[in-house]
């Protein structure tokens, strides 16, 4: 079985996030989006409730599973057994960042990473966009995913 780890802050977690996430099941059987947890970045979203909604956004979906990490991604990679780490990339700066990441990740853990090309629809959203936004008390939902059907499809608040 082919496992990714999809790294990130997801704070929150976007139609941009979601939509990686969705192609990269056609080249894993299964992806463990891993939380983590940064004590330099301020959250605005609780991590918990991040944890919960993108659980929740995938409750459909029994090839994602989701977790709280607080070690280097390599680290939470090798934990679980797992080779690939699974990434998004929107724009030149995400590349030259992204690179870097795979550099060390590739050095310290034998961590291949594998970068899937933003939609372009998706390119200008990012989780500071719907952070500002939501500061602002706009209406956000249009940038996350929505619930399963089982919730009659809601949109995150
Ligand atoms: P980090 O804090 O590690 O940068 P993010 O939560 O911001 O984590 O993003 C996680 C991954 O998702 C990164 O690889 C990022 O480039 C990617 N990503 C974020 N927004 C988008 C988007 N709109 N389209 C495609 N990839 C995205």
């Amino acid at each position: 079985m082919r496992t990714a780890i999809f790294p990130g802050s997801f704070d929150p977690f976007t139609i941009g996030h979601y939509d990686i996430v969705k192609r990269g099941l056609c080249l894993f059987d299964r992806i463990i989006i891993g939380i983590g947890r940064n004590s330099v970045k301020k959250e605005t979203f609780p991590i918990r409730e991040r944890l919960a909604a993108i659980q929740r956004i995938f409750a459909d979906e029994p090839a994602v599973e989701v977790e709280i990490y607080d070690c280097l991604t390599v680290d939470f990679a090798r934990e679980h057994g797992v080779s690939f780490i699974l990434r998004g990339i929107r724009c030149v700066e995400d590349f030259e960042y992204e690179r870097n990441m795979a550099e060390a990740n590739k050095q310290l853990g034998g961590v291949e990473t594998i970068l899937l090309y933003t939609r372009p629809e998706y390119a200008h959203i990012s989780s500071t966009l719907v952070r500002d936004l939501y500061s602002y008390n706009k209406d956000v939902s249009a940038y996350l995913p929505a619930y399963p059907k089982t919730d009659n499809n809601d949109r995150q608040q």
